[in-house]
Parts: structure tokens; sequence; C-alpha cells
């Protein structure tokens, strides 16, 4: 299989060409057409396995096709466990939809300048990538409209977990309700606290891996 054979949209295609990627990942070729297809997922993948291309992709595929309903937040929000994965994600997500038209994408971290955070929320934009604990500051102060929000990835969700963002992340998602579709990527599916969290999200997931 190759990425189009995957059935992504040619724009997509042509920058991971221009990346040097010639075909799909195992981890993405499971994933991509699960995702593809609009349920929830739970994924065990670990670093380098392309695990973020494997959730940012089939995303961008639904930015390639106008929203559904009006507003200016994200379609498609992924949070992270911290600042240096956010920022790499944003990178992955600025470079495979450097072809796709209207794509506008926001990290929101720790540790950064609330003026220059708000600045960068005032315009449009279709991509957020962010920590919880930052984003559910603005969030639970009204600075970011979920209202279109179609996609909620949570990469390296065991992370989050170990970190002690389970609360965080569950009052994200519950400002996220309106959303289509709920992605969960973990190093590892074992242990209680990882099921249960993934129960609480996660709507007849498809587990892959
Ligand atoms: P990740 O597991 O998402 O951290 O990705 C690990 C590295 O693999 C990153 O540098 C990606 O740019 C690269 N990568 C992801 N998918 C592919 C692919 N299909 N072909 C070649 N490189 C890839």
């Amino acid at each position: 299989m190759n990425f189009s054979e995957l059935g992504l949209n040619p724009s997509i295609v042509k920058a991971l060409a221009e990346e040097g990627y010639e075909k799909p990942t195992a981890v993405q070729n499971q994933a991509i057409p699960a995702a593809l297809a609009g349920g929830d997922l739970l994924v065990s993948s670990q670093t380098g396995s392309g695990k973020t291309a494997a959730f940012m992709l089939p995303s961008l595929e639904r930015l390639a096709h106008p929203p559904k309903s009006t507003g200016t937040g994200p379609r498609v929000l992924v949070l992270t466990p911290t600042r240096e994965l956010a920022q790499q994600v944003k990178t992955a997500a600025e470079t495979y939809s450097k072809h796709l038209r209207r794509v506008r994408t926001v990290c929101v971290v720790g540790g950064t300048a609330y003026p220059q955070q708000l600045r960068s929320l005032k315009a449009p934009f279709e991509v957020l990538v962010a920590t919880p604990g930052r984003l559910l500051d603005l969030a639970t102060s009204g600075r970011i409209d979920f209202s279109r929000l179609e996609v909620l990835v949570l990469d390296e969700a065991d992370r989050m977990l170990d970190m002690g963002f389970i609360g965080d992340v569950d009052r994200i998602a519950a400002e996220a309700r309106w959303r289509k579709q709920t992605m969960l990527f973990s190093a590892t599916l074992e242990g209680a606290g990882l099921r249960k969290f993934a129960e609480d999200l996660l709507k007849d997931p498809a587990e892959l891996f």
C-alpha cells in the first residue's frame, strides 16, 4: 500500500513525497484507514514508529473538506504530555498540511507568555496542539471555541497519566464533547489506569497492535 491507496488527499500525499516518505509504516498502515472510517481508535505505538503521522494524516484529511459548522476554533485538537512533544507535533502538522489550503496550526503550552498565546488564538485556526494544564486554563476562561471540533487525539497517553494529567484531560474532553472522533495513542495499553482512561474517553474503539 502507498499513501494514496490508503485514501489520503493528493495535497497530503504530495507533502509526504517531498519529505521522502515512500511508504506507510506498520502503525500508519493500520491506523490511517481505520481513522478515515471515522470511529474511535486505541493504538499501542512507540516513539519512532511513525505514530504522529498515523493520527495527523487522517485528521488533516478532514481539513481538505469544509467544516460542517461555523466557528473559529480548532477542528483537530492534539494533547501531548510535554512542551517538546507539542512543538514536534505542531511542526509535523505544518509539514504535512503545507499544500492544503487554509490550515493554520497553533501550539499552546505552559511556560509561554499569555499575551503572545492569546494573540495566536485570535485569528481562526484549524489544528491546536497543547499540553493539558495550559489548555485547560484557556478553555475554562472561554478563550477556546470548541464548537467545530471534529477530532481529539491523546498522544503518549500513558505519560500523561504518569504525569498526573488525568483530571485535566477529562475536563478538556468534557469541553470538547461535540467532537466526532477520539484517538488514544500510548506506548502501552496495559494497566488498569490506562484502560479506565480509555474506557471513559473512547466509544467502541478499534484496538490496534
Ligand atoms: P514518530 O514515531 O511519529 O515520532 O516518527 C518518527 C520519525 O519517522 C519522524 O522523524 C518522522 O518524520 C518519520 N516518519 C514517519 N513516517 C514515516 C514514513 N512513512 N516514511 C519515512 N519516515 C517517516
